[in-house]
């Protein structure tokens, strides 16, 4: 198996499983309790806590464990709302493209009578920061602008962006789960004041995730029930999960730049290749996205079949987004930039990891061609294309 689809979910590394084993059998004991089996949970996930806070340049009190990186952007998103609310300020900048968990919660603060402006993130997939400025309103109590696009893996000018908050003294949030353990992130110096990132997208367990909130910046609770997490999030701490995931994160900051500079290799073999393959077009720009993302569209293609037969062929892609499959509506995302529904529905994201190797892309190359080819050559509207009765796109 070919598994080509890491920017849904990674395979878990090995010491991650091997750190959450050990805590599911010895130190299983509640961190609020006050024996000794209690007390070592409670002091594993305070180095946890610092490790990860070291990872990204935060201090260890900024860290707060939540479920996942939708939890994590649904309370950096509504802590921001309500502390603006209270200061008259109801008005929020974000981009069309941002991942649901963002996009569903600014929908919800609409209905609470909030104004949002999505700025337009245009055919190369990043915003453009003149643009930002032009946006930011005296009332605007928020700037959420993800770190690196889930589908097409588009990398923000977050330094810039970060500038022109702090200028502004506005609160900026990064939905960063695509990026962290990827790319190397300083939250200081980048003027990041909340960030989201999600332990399975980088080597660690699903259902683990974390918000940093820059000292200072107000924070409330979307949990209630307990004084855990400095009385931030309640609940009893998912420890094996917070183990597995500091460990996941040590083992993927370690190396990061020559395992980018690897992946980036190999992502622009596969874009190479692929590029070949006549009426398709890249999706974002060719240079600024994660080193591991590849997406394309291709005309006269449904993304669905092209998902089931390369599954034939023991290839693991998405189409683009997990949260998309399986509903008739085009990417979001690729409707923001620009593609039209014919175009995005012919969706294809191959997403790398570390391990993946040259021959893997060879043959995903090789693989790709021949079921673009097969499919085009039963579709009636392929033979439409070809005659001319309906006009190319791409
Ligand atoms: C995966 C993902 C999320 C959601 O994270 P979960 O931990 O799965 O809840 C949010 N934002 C982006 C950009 C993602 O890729």
């Amino acid at each position: 198996m070919i598994y080509l689809d890491n920017a849904a979910t990674t395979k878990m590394c090995e010491s991650a499983i091997e750190t959450m084993t050990r805590y599911m059998r010895s130190t299983f004991g509640n961190p609020s309790s006050l024996y000794s089996i209690g007390q070592s949970a409670a002091e594993a996930i305070e180095d946890a806590r610092s490790r990860i806070a070291s990872h990204l340049g935060a201090e260890s009190r900024e860290i707060i464990f939540t479920s996942g990186g939708s939890e994590a952007d649904n309370q950096a998103i509504i802590s921001a709302a309500k502390a603006g609310e209270k200061k008259g300020k109801k008005h929020i900048v974000s981009t069309a493209f941002e991942h649901h968990a963002v996009l569903h919660t600014l929908k919800k603060l609409e209905r609470e009578g909030f104004e949002v402006t999505l700025l337009d993130v245009h055919e190369n997939g990043i915003v453009r920061v003149e643009e930002l400025k032009g946006a930011i309103r005296p009332d605007t109590c928020l700037v959420t602008i993800m770190f690196a696009n889930n589908e097409i893996g588009t990398l923000q000018p977050i330094e810039e962006i970060g500038k022109v908050c702090k200028e502004r003294g506005v609160v900026f949030h990064t939905d960063a789960v695509q990026a962290v353990g990827h790319i190397r992130i300083d939250v200081k110096k980048l003027n990041i004041d909340m960030l989201s990132l999600s332990a399975h997208k980088f080597g660690g367990p699903k259902g683990t995730g974390v918000l940093y909130v820059r000292k200072g910046v107000q924070i409330i609770p979307l949990i209630e029930g307990g004084a855990q997490e400095r009385n931030r999030r309640a609940g009893t701490e998912n420890v094996p999960g917070i183990m597995g995931m500091a460990a996941a994160l040590d083992e993927a900051m370690t190396s990061l730049e020559e395992k980018a500079e690897k992946e980036a290799e190999l992502r622009d073999r596969l874009i190479a290749g692929i590029s070949s393959v006549p009426h398709s077009i890249l999706n974002g720009d060719a240079k600024k996205r994660l080193p591991g993302n590849v997406s394309f569209c291709f005309e006269g293609i449904e993304g669905e079949s092209l998902l089931l037969l390369l599954d034939d062929k023991g290839i693991c892609a998405s189409s683009g987004s997990a949260c998309t499959s399986g509903s008739l509506d085009p990417s979001h995302v690729l409707l923001a930039i620009g593609r039209v529904h014919d175009v995005a529905h012919g969706s294809l994201r191959l997403t790398l990891s570390p391990e993946t190797t040259s021959d893997e892309v060879d043959y995903t190359i090789k693989a790709v061609k021949e079921v673009v080819e097969y499919l085009r050559n039963m579709s009636p509207v392929w033979r439409d294309l070809m005659e001319g009765k309906r006009t190319f796109i791409l």
